[in-house]
């Protein structure tokens, strides 16, 4: 695995894979890898010759009093796992080389970015797809990988290819979870161990609504009641949201049906947490980590 840093080696390192014919696959992440962004890399690795990797914690996409400065960074760490995942390229760009100076233009989201994640964190969608598109801009991959946990942010940056005709396939990999259900995220770093328990109402509250639909109920209000009951009743976790959404469009259903996505943030103790699950598939849908 061939580690870079600056925007020019990376733009050379991908010109020498396309010259070469090749198809090259893409995973951009904030680092602190754990299993899921591998899953993304074996998932790119299936689709393409030569996967690159980018680690870079993007300043644009975190609010003023968000956890920008404390996000966990360990770019050892980062490496040997990427490495043993098979990445071929690992990129990690300084700050300063990706925005030398603040962006003047940036990607307006448009109204999709308004609800769930966009509504409590404003200006972070406009963030995401600012470096998502700069990313590959300079990466020019065929396919690139993103993770459904990021629900609202993987269908941001679809609707962002599809309007501004960016020329690189996006896959979206499902959730990989713990045996016991958490998803997998970075930020489960910083639960103690008594919130790390607590944080497991947040799939059992997807598990709940996934129970009623099954049980026959197509009500999505009463879907998005029975999750927000498992939420409610875990002391020290605090509901940002809940609700029931069409996928494409991500406005709230009124009926539910199997693409339907029921999706919640939550406060676990001061961390954000965010889970997601498509009604049809229920979390068996989703990988769990192995071993
Ligand atoms: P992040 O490093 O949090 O910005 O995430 C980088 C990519 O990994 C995004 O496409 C995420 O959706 C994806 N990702 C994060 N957590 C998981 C997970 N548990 N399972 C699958 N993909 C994930």
């Amino acid at each position: 695995m061939r580690i870079v840093h600056g925007l020019p080696e990376m733009r050379a390192a991908s010109a020498v894979v396309r010259r070469g014919g090749r198809r090259l696959g893409f995973v951009p992440t904030m680092g602190a890898l754990h299993a899921g962004h591998l899953s993304l890399v074996r998932e790119a690795r299936a689709r393409a010759d030569v996967v690159a990797l980018s680690v870079f914690v993007n300043p644009l996409q975190f609010g003023p009093h968000e956890d920008f400065a404390r996000y966990p960074r360990d770019a050892g760490r980062d490496g040997a796992l990427a490495e043993r995942a098979g990445a071929d390229l690992l990129w990690m760009p300084a700050g300063d080389a990706m925005y030398p100076e603040p962006p003047s233009v940036t990607v307006a989201p448009g109204p999709m970015a308004e609800a769930y994640e966009g509504a409590v964190r404003p200006g972070h969608f406009a963030g995401v797809l600012t470096v998502v598109l700069k990313l590959l801009n300079v990466v020019q991959p065929d396919v690139a990988v993103f993770g459904r946990k990021d629900v609202e942010q993987a269908a941001l940056v679809r609707r962002m290819v599809l309007d501004l005709d960016v020329r690189t396939e996006i896959v979206v990999a499902p959730t990989v979870r713990e045996a016991d259900g958490l998803a997998l995220s970075s930020r489960n770093a910083y639960l103690g161990a008594d919130e790390r328990r607590r944080a497991l109402a947040l799939s059992r509250a997807l598990a709940a609504g996934v129970a009623l639909y099954r049980g026959g109920e197509r009500r999505a209000r009463a879907v998005v009641a029975a999750a927000r009951a498992v939420l409610e009743a875990e002391p020290g976790v605090a509901v940002d949201y809940v609700d029931c959404v069409e996928p494409g469009a991500f406005v709230a259903a009124e009926r539910a049906d199997d693409a339907s996505v029921l999706l919640l943030a939550a406060r676990v103790g001061a961390t954000r947490l965010l889970d997601n699950v498509a009604l049809g598939e229920g979390l068996e849908g989703d990988a769990r980590v192995e071993g």
